[in-house]
């Protein structure tokens, strides 16, 4: 608590990279895009939001895939990383 900038917490977003980014193209739009987090990542192009879901997730992502409403996609990532879904 003893903070010099009491405003706001350290907004120190995680770099992006081998440590958990993960690269891939935009199903909807092409663009190459990277996932960093679970969910919240967009495309910066056409705005797709991400939800990743790891390696042994693959039939929770079909379920999560099955119940989403309108233009979705299911990514699967390279190098055995998991999967993305992707939704507007
Ligand atoms: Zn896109």
């Amino acid at each position: 608590m003893s903070a010099p900038l009491g405003d706001g917490p350290p907004d120190a977003a995680p770099a992006p990279g081998e440590d958990g980014g993960v690269r891939f193209a935009c199903p909807q739009c092409g663009g190459e895009v990277s996932v960093s987090q679970v969910q919240g990542d967009r495309c910066p192009q056409c705005g797709f939001e991400f939800k990743r879901f790891s390696p042994g997730e693959q039939r929770t992502a079909q379920d999560y895939l099955a119940v989403l409403t309108g233009e979705k996609h299911l990514v699967t990532l390279p190098e055995g990383k998991g999967f993305v879904i992707a939704h507007e």
